[in-house]
This record gives C-alpha cells, sequence and structure tokens, in this order.
C-alpha cells in the first residue's frame, strides 16, 4: 500500500502509551534521543540517564519506560543509576500478557514467555555476581544462587512446553472434528485493537466475547457460530493479536495460538481504516501469515472502523487493496454499517467448500 507515512517515532510512542494505558500506567512526561550507537552500559547516552532521573524525580514518576529492549546489564545499570523502576518495551508486553490471559493455555504461554525473557536474565546476573565476586577459583554464594534460579527456570521452560504441546495435540483433535462437520471456518486475523473481537460479536450475536479499548483484549482463540441470511452456519474464529516490535520470545510462545489461523478455510484480515500506517500494519500481518504458513489461503480484508474514518480515505484504500487482488470490504463493527457486504463473501466460502 502507497499511503502516507507518519513518523515512525510518533507511531511508535503512541503505542507505547496505549500499551501502557492497558496496565494502567499514566505518561507524565516523554523524552527522546537521537543515537547512532547505543551506548552498551545504558543504551542512552550517561547524560541522558541523569536528564532521567531528574524528570522522573520532578514529574513524581515511579517508572522509566524504554520503548527499546535493554540487555539485562542496561537494565540493571539504569534501574541503579536514575533510583526508578526501569521496564523496556519487552516488559510492558510481558506484563499486558500477563494481566490478560484468561485461559489455562493462554496462561501457560504467558509462563513460558516470562521464563524465556528472564533466562539471559539471570545468565547476566550470575556474570555480575561472578565478576564482583570472591577471589579467583573460588565459586561465590552468589554464583551457587544464581545456578539453581536458572535449574528452576529451566524446569519451567521443559514443563510449559511439555503441557503446551499436548493442549496442541487436543487442539488439534477438536479442530479435526470441526472439520469434519463440513462447515466452513474463517479466521479473523489483524492487528490488536482493530476491532476483531467487536466483529465477531457482532456477526455471532455473542455477547460473552470480552472486547474493550485495550490492546490483547484477546489472548486465545475463540471460535463462535455465525448464521448467514441464506440460513447457512460458518465458524468464526477469533485470533490473538499482532503488534509490532514484539520480543522474539512473545513471538514463540503465542505462534500456537496463531497457527490456529492456518486451520481456517479463510482468513479475514481486519484493518483499523484510520491506522495512519495502514502499509506497515499489513506487511507484518502478511509476514507473519507467511512465517506460520498461512500465506496460501483465501483472503479478504475488513476495512474496519469507518464510522470514524473519511469517505475518500476509505475509497482510496479500498481501490488500493482491490489492485492488489484483495476482496475488501468497509464496514463498520461498532454500528453495523456496511456489515452485510461480508455475507457475500461467506456465501462464496459456503458454496466453494460444499
Ligand atoms: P481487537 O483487539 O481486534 O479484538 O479489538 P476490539 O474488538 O477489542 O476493539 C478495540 C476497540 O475498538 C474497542 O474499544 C471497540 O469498541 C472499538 N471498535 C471496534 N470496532 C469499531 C468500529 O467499527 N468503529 C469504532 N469507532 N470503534 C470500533
Amino acid at each position: 500500500l502507497e499511503l502516507p507515512l507518519r513518523d515512525d517515532l510518533d507511531l511508535l510512542l503512541e503505542e507505547l502509551r496505549l500499551l501502557l494505558a492497558n496496565i494502567d500506567v499514566e505518561v507524565v512526561a516523554v523524552s527522546t534521543q537521537k543515537k547512532d550507537r547505543p551506548d552498551p552500559a545504558f543504551l542512552l547516552g550517561a547524560g541522558k540517564v541523569d536528564e532521567l532521573k531528574i524528570l522522573a524525580h520532578a514529574s513524581e514518576a515511579d517508572l522509566i519506560v524504554c520503548n527499546d529492549l535493554l540487555t539485562p546489564i542496561q537494565l540493571s545499570n539504569m534501574r541503579r543509576k536514575t533510583d526508578c523502576e526501569v521496564w523496556d518495551r519487552a516488559l510492558v508486553i510481558m506484563k499486558i500478557f500477563e494481566r490478560r490471559a484468561a485461559t489455562a493455555e493462554a496462561k501457560l504461554q504467558v509462563d513460558l514467555a516470562r521464563c524465556r525473557y528472564e533466562m539471559p536474565h539471570i545468565r547476566g546476573l550470575g556474570k555480575q555476581m561472578s565478576n564482583a565476586g570472591a577471589g579467583i577459583g573460588t565459586r561465590g554464594p552468589g554464583e551457587t544462587e544464581f545456578e539453581r534460579h536458572r535449574r528452576k527456570l529451566q524446569a519451567r521452560i521443559v514443563e510449559a512446553s511439555r503441557k503446551l504441546e499436548e493442549m496442541k495435540k487436543r487442539r488439534q483433535g477438536q479442530r479435526k472434528q470441526r472439520r469434519r462437520s463440513g462447515i466452513p471456518t474463517v479466521a479473523l486475523v489483524g492487528y490488536t485493537n482493530s476491532g476483531k473481537t467487536t466483529l465477531l460479536k457482532r456477526l455471532s450475536g455473542d455477547k460473552k466475547l470480552y472486547a474493550a479499548d485495550q490492546l490483547f483484549a484477546t489472548l486465545d482463540t475463540a471460535v463462535r457460530s455465525v448464521r448467514l441470511p441464506s440460513g447457512k452456519n460458518i465458524l468464526m474464529a477469533d485470533t490473538v493479536g499482532f503488534i509490532r516490535e514484539l520480543p522474539p520470545e512473545l513471538i514463540a510462545a503465542f505462534r500456537t495460538t496463531l497457527e490456529e489461523a492456518c486451520q481456517a478455510d479463510m482468513l479475514l484480515v481486519v484493518l483499523d481504516a484510520n491506522d495512519p500506517d495502514l502499509t506497515a500494519t499489513y506487511d507484518v500481518i502478511q509476514q507473519t501469515l507467511d512465517e506460520i504458513g498461512a500465506a496460501a489461503l483465501p483472503r479478504a480484508v475488513v476495512l474496519n472502523k469507518v464510522d470514524r474514518s473519511g469517505l475518500f480515505r476509505v475509497d482510496r484504500i479500498k481501490a488500493q487493496l482491490r489492485r492488489d487482488g484483495l476482496p475488501v470490504c468497509a464496514l463498520s463493527a461498532l454500528t453495523g454499517e456496511g456489515v452485510e457486504n461480508l455475507w457475500g463473501v461467506f456465501d462464496w466460502l459456503a458454496v466453494r467448500r460444499s
């Protein structure tokens, strides 16, 4: 898509603010630094870290959040130097995942992600402890503590992975049953907050699903039945939302959930028509779908939230996507406007499947 790009930094900071709002963290001050080479000790320059300490103190902030990922050493150096709790982007996302995970599988996935995230951190701590520790050839008490912590973490990773594998097999069994029932399945995929849950709710009439103005309202896959005006039924699955700069530990942990999309007969990619950077958003989705092996599935695009978007903009995006050969439905999941455009797509799928 060749749409105007807004400054990447603005976009990332706005997204970080949204992420933080999810866990009730209010942003009181923002500071940025342009640096060609990151400082190995702090990521930011030492002068900037001093400035942050003063800024945090002046604005009575309890927390400094860095949008970039910090190494374990950088994280502990920053905490020490600023006298403040410090998180990086990965920690923010982790906290959201922890708070949102509702089902056993989602909780396990989050736990696994957390363990994988902590692993290099304790490795870094072990290094610090042994550097600061006793004389040559001795094993300081810190090192033993670190070793024990590492082993426990390793055991948790093995156990969580095993359980997840079991759950995945069980889910595959359930999917086979669904396939045998001959009902076509459509998976909703898209960026967090694009309106997937709202759309599923609107189509299935099911009020039980949780939708809120929060990223990651849906951590686990939810499947609902949708009755078409023709009387036919389809199944619709909500999937975990995509996000820019998702830390690698989380990508791996959420793969099982995303792979659900692969099993559908069709993918409905939900985009927020007001997204200032639709190009990047669509690229992330497409790339991720390629990675989970879903690239070849029939696909349609839902351009959601048209109630909040200018007609001219919507028409332009629609034309662009159609030029790429994609069926596009512009609608509002919230007001219901344009939802009937989807019936044609689903009927086509139902006929194709039968
Ligand atoms: P998900 O993360 O993709 O499942 O997104 P949700 O369905 O939770 O929606 C995120 C937010 O966008 C919620 O506050 C919804 O009320 C809002 N939303 C969803 N669809 C629309 C729409 O068509 N128009 C407007 N204005 N808001 C919408």
